[in-house]
């Protein structure tokens, strides 16, 4: 059996190509829709946003299908009376939080998470976390972060709450051996999935964020990390000025990404493409077959992205070469050239790019391509729908386990079920 052989770009796939840059009408959530997926990942902690009705609407109809005995997200509701007054504001807060801590021993890390009402008021949230945390010591660590609708994407949210946590990670020591931190919440199974394929490597490996809030992994100049999520853009920065050095890969979605991720990691711990080939066969065998059978619904089908969740140009690649679909159009409302400069070397060289949005010449774009299937947020999925066009909710891809060999078939599935109603509905 030959061993692994590390992917590569025909040419130069879009590593150059030129990037049309859109500025105007945005149709975006806001980047408290991580505590979604961020509150059932850190299993301890706690998110309470401080915003309006408006923000608890959002989290609660966003988390509506969940239904907790003890809930780990709530929104301390600014009224309109709190304008009047900052004082008031802050000594409701402290209110809040230790009625919160009292009633619930079992929270260890509280996200005071800001929203556009609280940056209105000019509630310093940063200042609240200082304080609380030293009243909460050393049972509680308060931090901060925002998760504002003002200039971002749902996406971001996790950013901001990763970031807020580098600063407390513990240091490495300066003589530690090399260690490998994963970054970026992944779901539990394939986390696990992960972990047993490190262990098999040999390759000493830690995650970011935790499951639990006292599981912190030191950070230092020992510390090589692989992004598993294309968003953390300021995570990343934080963890650098911590000493630690990125390893450029591609993103873990299907065979082809996860098998070039890991073997970033590989290169990075002196381990050999043979025992990579060795560890991750099976694997890759099973993903290859599930893959061929999805194949067959989407090869030659045209498809169009939205500017959303920024995991698009990682999805395109996936979908072109492993899926054979054509792209029209991928739009991503960040393109971060360094960390997807890997991915955009696999895309094909004529490939359409957008970054930011401007939603009516998108919507006029992909209304003159008339795509097969269309990538969008909530908003614009129903609107195209009704004009005859196929979509898929983008978040739906941020919300279920995609990555690794052994999702990669979920993951096609994601695409291939819009296509199977549409046609049932013709039929
Ligand atoms: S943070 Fe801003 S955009 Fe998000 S729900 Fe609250 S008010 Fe709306």
């Amino acid at each position: 059996m030959s061993p692994v052989i590390p992917i590569r770009a025909e040419a130069l796939g879009c590593a150059d190509a030129p990037v049309l840059r859109e500025r105007g009408q945005r149709e975006v959530f806001c980047g408290l829709t991580g505590i979604i997926w961020l509150h059932r990942k850190i299993q301890d902690a706690f998110f309470l946003v401080v915003g309006s009705r408006t923000c608890a609407h959002l989290i609660q109809s966003a988390a509506g299908v969940m239904i907790f005995a003890e809930p780990r997200f709530a929104t301390a509701i600014i009224d309109e009376r709190d304008l009047a007054g900052l004082a008031d504001a802050n000594e409701e807060l402290d209110r809040v939080v230790t009625r919160l801590l009292e009633r619930r021993p079992d929270i260890k890390m509280l996200f005071l998470v800001g929203s556009c009402p609280s940056e209105v008021i000019k509630l310093d949230l940063s200042r609240a976390a200082q304080r609380l945390s030293q009243r909460f010591n050393p049972g509680v660590r308060v931090l901060n972060y925002s998760g504002s609708g003002i200039e971002t994407t749902f996406t971001q949210g996790e950013d901001a709450c990763l970031a807020s946590l580098v600063p407390v990670l513990p240091a490495s020591a300066p003589s530690a051996a090399p260690e490998l931190m994963v970054v970026g919440a992944l779901a539990d199974v394939v986390e696990d999935q992960f972990a047993r394929v490190f262990e098999q490597l040999g390759i000493p490996a830690r995650f970011f964020p935790p499951r639990q809030a006292g599981a912190l992994p030191p950070v230092g100049a020992n510390t090589r990390y692989l992004l598993a999520q294309p968003f953390l853009g300021d995570t990343a920065r934080a963890l650098e000025a911590r000493g630690a050095t990125r390893l450029p890969a591609p993103f873990p979605l299907g065979v082809e990404g996860t098998l070039a991720w890991l073997a970033a990691a590989c290169d990075a711990f002196g381990v050999s493409r043979e025992r990579l080939d060795e560890v991750t066969r099976g694997a890759r065998e099973r993903a290859g077959a599930a893959l061929a059978r999805q194949r067959v619904q989407l090869e030659g089908k045209r498809i169009f992205f939205f500017p959303d969740s920024q995991l698009e140009v990682p999805l395109a690649r996936f979908l072109s070469r492993e899926m054979g679909m054509q792209l029209v159009e991928v739009a991503t409302p960040y393109l971060h050239r360094q960390h997807l400069a890997e991915e955009l070397a696999l895309l094909p060289a004529d490939t359409r790019l957008a970054e930011g949005q401007h939603v009516e010449n998108q919507l006029d774009r992909c209304r003159a391509a008339q795509p097969d299937l269309v990538v969008c947020g909530l908003g614009l999925a129903n609107p195209l729908e009704s004009e005859g066009l196929t979509t898929k909710w983008a978040i739906e891809l941020v919300f279920t386990p995609i990555q690794g060999f052994d999702q990669a078939a979920d993951l096609a599935e994601l695409f291939t079920r819009p296509l199977t109603r549409r046609l049932k509905l013709a039929a």
